[in-house]
């Protein structure tokens, strides 16, 4: 392919871009639209695309990323800028970090300035500069973490470094342009194009753009790839069963974030053997969990469970679809640890083939995990 294949939002005003490989159809999609997921996956079969990475510019706020649903769908890994603090997403990119898909690759560039984590992408000599290089002007840098001379660094020293042939796609545009190049932002942009960092900062100051609509519920959604949009309401996504000799049930997300805050530890009660073969969880407590025949007790698995699990910590177990999990957490509720059952397993639920790993699961869930 020559040039990427450029989607829009109309809602939204966002470009999506989709670039594969003509060999392997390995494919990457930057800024993917939740609304657009069906619109999406019809261009991935349209063009029998293998889709490998789904990829951010940085946690937006007037749009919720489809990218942990398309991981869901296709089993296509995320990747968001380290900066953004998307915990979701499986890879966390750092500056000139590469995401390779068949014989070609993206490279990332971190721009910082509309958000602090704001990442752009090179492939071959296209650059998706996402809300940092618009045609004609930039990114706000007013909320989100925001910073007009980070931005003005951005585009003059890194943008603004690229051959000026390159052509920039953006991340919106609202009057119906497609795609410009280095050299014609250099010399026209509006905001930046022959002005000192002085004038520009002055410039982006003096915006008094209203706040974004999508704001409050955008974000927080963004920081877990799309995946929850219900944020503030835990308590729904939590079942006690407190009456069924365990603390609860909690989906995987809810999980995750438990263990990001540091309120909960997650004990993976698979065998050496499962965790090796399928992945694992960086930074899970391995304890697996043996229930012999008639051998109610297991002093090993006990001691272990209390040396992992400081005392006010909930513990969340987690094996590979939930039925193990159970088991071991009524067990650590009897040891006097908040003890919650990890729902779906590491893998989900099989699909109506029998293949594991289809319909939900942490690891079809976008949440970070490694093989084994
Ligand atoms: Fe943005």
């Amino acid at each position: 392919m020559a040039q990427p294949i450029q989607l829009f939002d109309p809602h939204s005003s966002t470009y999506t871009y989709l670039l594969f490989d003509e060999n392997s159809r390995e494919a990457v999609i930057i800024d993917p639209v939740d609304e657009q997921l069906e619109r999406d996956l019809a261009k991935l079969r349209e063009y029998g695309l293998k889709l490998l990475w789904s990829v951010e510019t940085h946690a937006h706020a007037d749009h919720i990323t489809s990218g942990g649903l398309l991981a869901e769908h296709t089993g296509a890994r995320t990747a968001a800028p380290a900066g953004c603090h998307i915990g979701t997403a499986a890879v966390q990119l750092k500056d000139g970090d590469v995401l390779r898909f068949g014989g070609e690759q993206i490279e990332a560039l971190h721009t910082p300035g509309h958000t602090a984590g704001s990442m752009s992408y090179l492939w071959r000599d296209h650059v998706f500069t996402g809300d940092t290089l618009l045609i004609g002007g930039c990114g706000r840098t007013d909320f989100q973490s925001g910073s007009a001379a980070d931005l003005y660094r951005s585009l003059t020293q890194v943008l603004f470094a690229l051959p000026d042939e390159t052509i920039v796609w953006p991340g919106h545009d609202y009057s119906g342009r497609t795609q410009s190049t280095i050299g014609e932002e250099k010399k026209t942009n509006a905001r930046v194009a022959g002005k000192t960092q002085a004038e520009f900062e002055a410039t982006m100051a003096a915006l008094h753009l209203p706040r974004p609509k999508r704001i409050d519920e955008a974000v927080p959604a963004n920081l877990t790839s799309g995946l929850r949009h219900d944020a503030g309401s835990e308590s729904e996504a939590l079942r006690p069963r407190t009456d069924q000799g365990y603390a609860g049930d909690v989906p995987p997300q809810l999980a995750y974030e438990w263990w990001n805050r540091g309120d909960a530890v997650l004990v993976d009660v698979r065998s050496d053997a499962e965790r090796e073969w399928v992945g694992f969880v960086p930074g899970a407590v391995p304890l697996a969990w043996k229930q012999w025949p008639g051998m109610a007790m297991n002093a090993e698995f006990d001691a272990a469970l209390r040396a992992a699990v400081p005392p006010g910590k909930k513990a969340v177990l987690m094996c590979r679809s939930g039925v193990r999990s159970i088991a071991a957490a009524k067990r650590a509720m009897q040891l006097g640890v908040e003890a919650y059952n990890m729902l779906e397993g590491f893998e989900g639920d099989p699909d109506e083939n029998g293949h594991r790993g289809r319909r939900g699961g942490w690891r079809f869930r976008g949440l970070p995990w490694r093989q084994g």
